[in-house]
């Protein structure tokens, strides 16, 4: 089958690998029906997690079940289904009390041995271990499209927003407007705020996220802290949502809050260590979350919510294009050239 792999660092290719069959009894073999180029794959494609030549990249994936093990007992042969990012046990104490985002067992896709050598799903196939507790049902008249995010960004969005504790007339500063802050910007309007400010630095981004509600403002032109102030009376947003994971990015999440804010933060921090402004956490009342995204926990719901036409997660697809075009596809996202890109096999 095709499939596109680490070639080395800024270097993908789409070349010939083994087919992957089912071993375990959890397991089900999926073929993929779509894939999408994440922001995250762009930590690997950068080489900021160390992936070996030839691995499988890809984490956004839907496809229709083909096989399935003896022990898989909610999917058959020919479900259309929608994979979490990664796998959890459902079993663990952790998944036991809701937290399947900090499951003893979980493994990533597409992120090759370093990250729980599963495989990728920008592929024609993919074998989903733990399949019962890490898919859910596509319902019937959902596009391939609509479901995709679901698994990854969009329920990444919603945790970001239900952990930024917005309340009805809240104002919200959404800290990045690529994929995840977009989906953000999305997710924190269900929640009842007035203002959902988007702050970015590239135009066509914070013209979608204006197309979904929120209010843009291009930090290269503008101070975002003060752009923020001036617009909720001088006082600050009531809570942050970072989106990107770099320091300049967490400095403006936690400086644009007034006292007794939030602060949620999804983006994958780009260092290892940084400075933490204590003194005026304590001094401003601050709250601070952040994490990897509980997306077994929200991606039933996701889906109601698009089934019931309150969410529209693809709108935010910039370019459709072939698995074949992977290598182009990585350049373009990693550019900025594109919002968002989908890869049909
Ligand atoms: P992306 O790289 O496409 O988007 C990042 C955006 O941030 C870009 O539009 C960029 O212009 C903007 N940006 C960069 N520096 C900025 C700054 N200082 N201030 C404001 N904006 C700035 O990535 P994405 O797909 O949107 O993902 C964003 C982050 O979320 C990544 O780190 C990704 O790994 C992470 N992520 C986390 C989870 C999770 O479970 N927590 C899940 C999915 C993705
Ligand atoms: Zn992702
Ligand atoms: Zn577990």
């Amino acid at each position: 089958m095709k499939g596109a792999t680490f070639q080395g660092v800024e270097k993908v290719s789409v070349v010939d690998v083994a087919k992957p069959s089912i071993h375990g009894a959890d397991e089900v073999l999926i073929k993929v029906t779509l894939s999408a180029v994440c922001g995250s794959d762009l930590h690997a494609y950068h080489g900021r997690i160390p992936m070996a030549a030839g691995e499988l990249l890809g984490h956004e994936f839907v496809g229709v079940v083909e096989e399935a093990g003896s022990g898989v007992k909610r999917f058959k042969p020919g479900d259309r289904v929608v994979a979490s990012f990664y796998i959890a046990c459902g079993h663990c104490t952790l998944c036991r009390k809701g937290w399947f985002n900090e499951c003893e067992n979980l493994a990533t896709f597409g992120f090759g041995r370093v990250l729980g050598g599963l495989g990728g799903g920008q592929a024609e196939y993919i074998v989903v271990p733990m399949a019962d507790q890490s898919m859910e049902p596509i319902p019937a008249g959902m596009t391939d499209e609509q479901a995709i995010f679901v698994g990854d960004i969009l329920a990444t969005g919603m945790f970001a927003a239900e952990r930024a504790e917005i309340k009805p007339g809240d104002a919200v500063a959404v800290v990045g407007a690529g994929p995840v802050g977009l989906m953000a910007t999305m997710c924190a309007q269900l929640f009842g705020p007035a203002h959902v400010f988007a702050i970015d630095m590239v135009d066509s981004r914070l013209e979608i996220a204006q197309e979904l509600g929120g209010t843009p403002i291009n930090s290269s032109r503008v101070n975002a802290i003060e752009a923020v102030e001036d617009q909720t009376g001088g006082i600050g947003a009531d809570s942050s949502i970072e989106a990107v994971g770099v320091p300049s990015s967490i400095d403006t999440a936690m400086r644009c809050v007034r006292g007794g804010g939030t602060i949620s933060m999804v983006g994958v921090p780009s260092e290892l260590n940084g400075d933490f402004p204590y003194y005026m956490f304590w001094e401003k009342s601050l709250t601070f979350r952040c994490g990897r995204c509980n997306v077994q926990r929200y991606m039933r719901p996701l889906l109601d919510l698009i089934a019931a036409g309150r969410l529209h997660p693809e709108k935010i697809i910039s370019h459709r294009m072939k698995l074949d075009d992977a290598e182009e596809a990585y350049r373009m996202f990693a550019a900025r050239e594109a919002t968002k890109i989908v890869l049909t096999p």
